[in-house]
């Protein structure tokens, strides 16, 4: 069996990556697990210890970082988030192709890591619609709003870094759209093997 691929999925913060995810993980065929990430960040309203995220401390993230733990990791808008290094590894060589939702300067750092890793960028239909997608979640105060918005802006100059854009004006046609992307990919891999 050979080893899954590396997919990484980036764009700004309320362009609905989780979502778009979401519908193209219900498609079993392309054997997709989704990397838990840890992150120092409160848990938002529905989320669960494990699913989400692995929610821990300032002082666990620095530790695990310091242990050689994790793939990549970053702050982001005051937050450390992560990916563990050794969920990814277990999964690839189980086969499995495992999906990294995660911000631009962790996608660099894996993309050094893992020349080979398949890097998605989303991008929402227009800026407007981002921030309204973002005030209309209703979970964070307008300073963090604000900080949002404002790296947003800045994640959508990093789309070059990326192997493939995206939009997501229509959830199921992007969600296909990374489908066929996911499937070209594992049937270039078999190939090659
Ligand atoms: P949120 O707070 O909205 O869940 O996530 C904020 C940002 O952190 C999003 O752009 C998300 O993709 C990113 N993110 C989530 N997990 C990780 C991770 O493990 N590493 C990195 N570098 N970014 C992450």
């Amino acid at each position: 069996m050979s080893k899954g691929l590396l997919i990484v999925m980036s764009g700004p913060s309320g362009v609905g990556k989780g979502t778009v995810l979401k519908e193209v993980m219900k498609d079993e065929s392309l054997k997709l697990a989704f990397s838990v990430s840890m992150t120092t960040r409160a848990k938002r309203e529905g989320e669960v210890d494990g699913v989400n995220y692995f929610f821990v401390s300032r002082e666990e993230f620095e530790q695990a970082v310091k242990d050689g733990k994790m793939l990549e990791y970053a702050e982001f808008v005051g937050n450390y988030y992560g990916t563990p290094l050794d969920y990814v590894e277990k999964l690839r060589n189980e086969g499995m192709n495992v999906i990294l939702e995660i911000e631009v300067q962790g996608c660099l750092q894996v993309q050094e890591k893992e020349p080979d890793a398949i890097t998605i960028f989303i991008v929402p239909p227009s800026m407007e619609e981002l921030e309204a997608r973002i005030r209309g979640r209703k979970s964070e105060p307008e300073e963090i709003i604000q900080q949002r918005l404002a790296k947003a802006e800045s994640e959508m100059e990093m789309l070059n870094k990326y192997k493939y854009v995206v939009c997501n004006d229509d959830v199921e046609l992007a969600a296909d759209i990374v489908s066929v992307i996911i499937r070209r990919q594992m049937e270039k891999a078999q190939k090659k093997a």
